[in-house]
């Protein structure tokens, strides 16, 4: 079978792995030529904001574990496909010189212990890099249990790395994934790859880890104590959070699926930690440790501590600009900018710097005075999602 086969082969199973808007913003055509394909297609942004399409493959869909989510545990019947580092580059190389992709997110099975796939995804990498040149971005996964050295070559290979925590602490991630041990095989990869970092002067890649939310039972709480540790502490650039849906013959096959609502609010609240200047404690947990599903929690927050005494956008610093919704970390720099050539007094000040105005209204002062909150045609249509 070639490899453009195997991976038609493959395609059906990749929906299962859980990764961002794949195939969406594809080019009809190049779909078209695709066909089953295109189940392996993701796109992602670049830190430029360019969205770039990736062959999002396995190195093999054969392993050795068992997690209970996963739809290529060991023991699952389907037809089960692995590629060498050589055909697996040649193909890629194929795919992108047809303009079809333009970078590569590779994942893998385990088959042979982790170090030993760690390995082959490296050769395939390595191949790419040395044997056909190609400059375009990389993602590659760390293996549970792979050594430190190949961690030093794979951040040398890629420009960006992950490794899927899944769980936010051990005994969650025993409900998932019974034989992958937390601190070991995961966290202390994590932690190697920020002391690489840290320690070794060179522009390292990007890393991302991603939990699956739900079946384990955790709370919000759990997973955005964890989610905070990783962003301060290991340099973490983004942690996914990625809705269960179950997979038929898996132990958790009748586990029902976690709404989209919840990850939305985990994604709101993880952007408030890493961007927006928020301590973990100011979160607004419910008794169980959840975040209210009925509104983002910055506006919670807002509602909370603005509304009663609101703020004056000719004097807050930054951080309190960013504590306002419909203010981001772009429209915080806009308004300062704008204040040096004069002061801010109406709404309309406000939506002229992109700033989401309507939703701003009610939690800030305009020259000492409450803005009118008349709904324009413009405010109308501002993004709700906006944090
Ligand atoms: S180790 Fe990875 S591929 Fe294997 S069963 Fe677990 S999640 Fe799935």
């Amino acid at each position: 079978m070639d490899a453009l086969a195997k991976l038609e082969l493959l395609a059906p199973e990749t929906r299962y792995e859980p990764d961002g808007d794949v195939g969406q913003s594809c080019p009809p055509a190049a779909l078209a030529r695709m066909g089953r394909l295109q189940d392996c297609i993701t796109h992602a942004a670049m830190p430029n904001g360019r969205r770039i399409a990736l062959l999002k493959t396995l190195q093999t869909s054969a392993c050795e574990r068992d997690c209970n989510y996963c739809a290529f545990r060991q023991g699952r019947d389907f037809r089960r496909v692995s590629f060498s580092p050589d055909e697996l580059a040649g193909m890629f190389m194929q795919l992108q010189r047809a303009g079809l992709v333009e970078g590569m997110f590779l994942s893998s099975g385990i088959a042979g212990r982790g170090p030993r796939t760690q390995d082959r995804l490296l050769d395939t990498a390595e191949i790419l890099r040395r044997r056909y040149h190609f400059q375009g971005y990389i993602h590659l996964k760390i293996m549970p249990g792979a050594e430190k050295e190949q961690i030093l070559a794979a951040m040398r290979l890629a420009d960006r790395v992950s490794i899927n925590l899944e769980a936010p602490n051990e005994a969650r991630l025993a409900q998932l994934s019974p034989h992958k041990v937390f601190m070991d095989e995961l966290v202390q990869r994590l932690r190697w790859i920020e002391q690489i970092r840290q320690s070794m002067p060179g522009r390292w890649p990007s890393t991302t880890t991603q939990f699956v939310v739900g079946p384990a039972g955790e709370s919000d709480r759990e997973l955005l104590h964890t989610t905070e540790y990783l962003y301060h502490k290991l340099g973490l650039v983004r942690a996914y959070f990625s809705s269960f849906s179950p997979v038929p013959d898996t132990p958790l096959a009748h586990h029902p699926p976690t709404s989209h609502r919840r990850e939305q609010r985990l994604y709101q609240a993880s952007f408030l930690l890493r961007d927006y200047g928020f301590a973990f404690r100011e979160l607004p947990f419910d008794d169980a440790g959840n975040l209210p599903l009925q509104g983002d929690p910055k506006l919670l927050w807002a509602e909370r501590y603005l509304l009663p005494s609101p703020l004056e956008i000719n004097t807050a610093t930054r951080e309190q600009l960013l504590r306002v919704p419909g203010i981001g970390p772009q429209g915080a720099e806009r308004v300062l900018q704008a204040r040096r050539e004069g002061r801010l007094r109406h709404l309309g000040d406000l939506r002229r710097l992109g700033i989401a105005a309507q939703r701003a209204a009610p939690f800030v002062l305009l020259d000492g005075r409450r803005p009118a909150r008349q709904l324009s045609f413009w405010d109308a249509l501002d993004p709700v999602s906006a944090v």
